[in-house]
């Protein structure tokens, strides 16, 4: 039985090969890439060495059957993945504008990935996890996958294993009052909660993340973590604020990084590091995920960030609310 699952959304991703060319222009896809951020999330949980499990649903096609081939050649238990016949296997079409803006075009809700729901969840597999990680995204698809997420979490919740949860929702796609209602009932069940600083402003309402991260923390959480892209990641708790700086990397492609980071932070508190190395390897792992085109494209196991934060700069840089 799997130390950590997670549930949700698990498509494939076609990106725009070049930049700044719009999704209502005829021109050049790459892909089918894995992607699906609660996916993402467990494929570098076990890339990185620890025992993993996933809970979602393909279509009976050719994408589910790569989405399946390699969450296992990487080492996740797949028994929990459902092949539902007569949907196709969720899609997403994304592209960039040179200002680092995105655009999807969606086929998710309707789509095998928007099938997930509470009959799903196999109470006697989460039971004895370690670590139950929810993506805020796993809320939006649908509301059966909402209901799914809220069923594990409750039934986790219940049984001692601890709840990660990654709001992974974008202000700028999703009303504010929304991403509050569907993210509460989570919020309220978290022991470590995983924002990006957007979605931990919008969460909470206050203007910097160690206020966010605060007021987080009075809602239930034991650990707060917020990541801030190329400037690092802080972690709140009661009695400490730990800041590490990001790492010196070349972006290619950041989709993905902060599931990747949320991986690697599990990881790191399974084997028992202290908070500050948790959050150190997590940047690691991240800013080796940003190097690489394609969401699911992060380390590829653990020697590779331990050997990375031996020669990696850290960036210099440091938010003045630090
Ligand atoms: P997403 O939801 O798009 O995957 P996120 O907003 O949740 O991302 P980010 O803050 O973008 O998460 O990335 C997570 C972590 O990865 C950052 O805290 C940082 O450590 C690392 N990272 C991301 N972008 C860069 C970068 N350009 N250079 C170095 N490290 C980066
Ligand atoms: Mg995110």
């Amino acid at each position: 039985m799997p130390d950590v699952i997670s549930l949700g959304e698990i498509l494939v991703e076609i990106m725009r090969k070049e930049k700044d060319v719009p999704h209502y222009v005829p021109g050049v896809y790459l892909g089918p890439y894995p992607s699906g951020a609660p996916a993402i999330f467990i494929d570098a949980v076990a890339r990185l060495g620890a025992s993993a499990g996933f809970i979602g649903v393909v279509g009976d096609d050719d994408f589910g059957k790569m989405l399946i081939e390699r969450l296992k050649k990487d080492g996740v238990d797949v028994s929990h993945i459902k092949v539902l016949p007569g949907y196709t296997t969720g899609t997403a079409f994304v592209m960039y504008y040179s200002s680092g803006e995105r655009k999807f075009v969606f086929h998710l809700r309707h789509s095998a990935a928007g099938q997930l729901c509470a009959g799903d969840v196999d109470v006697k597999y989460i039971a004895t996890a370690k670590y139950l990680h929810i993506m805020g995204s796993a809320l939006s698809v649908s509301d059966s996958s909402k209901d799914a997420c809220y069923k594990a979490a409750i039934e986790a919740k219940k049984r001692g294993v601890k709840i990660s949860f990654d709001p992974n929702l974008r202000p700028e796609l999703l009303d504010v009052g929304v991403i509050r209602r569907i993210c509460a009932p989570m919020i309220a069940l978290s022991d470590i909660i995983m924002p990006s600083e957007g979605e931990a402003i919008a969460l909470t309402g206050k203007d910097n993340p160690i206020d966010a991260g605060k007021e987080l923390l009075k809602l239930g959480a034991k650990i707060v973590v917020i990541k801030m892209g190329a400037r690092g990641s802080v972690l709140i708790t009661k009695e400490n604020i730990i800041y590490e700086p990001a790492y010196e990397v070349d972006e290619v492609d950041p989709t993905g990084a902060g599931d990747v980071f949320d991986g690697a932070f599990i990881v790191g508190l399974l084997n028992g590091w202290n908070l500050r190395r948790c959050l150190e390897f997590a940047n690691a792992a991240g800013a080796i995920k940003v190097t690489n085109f394609g969401p699911m494209e992060g380390p590829k196991d653990m020697n590779e960030v331990i050997q990375f934060m031996k020669t990696a700069k850290k960036r210099k840089t440091k938010p003045d609310y630090i």
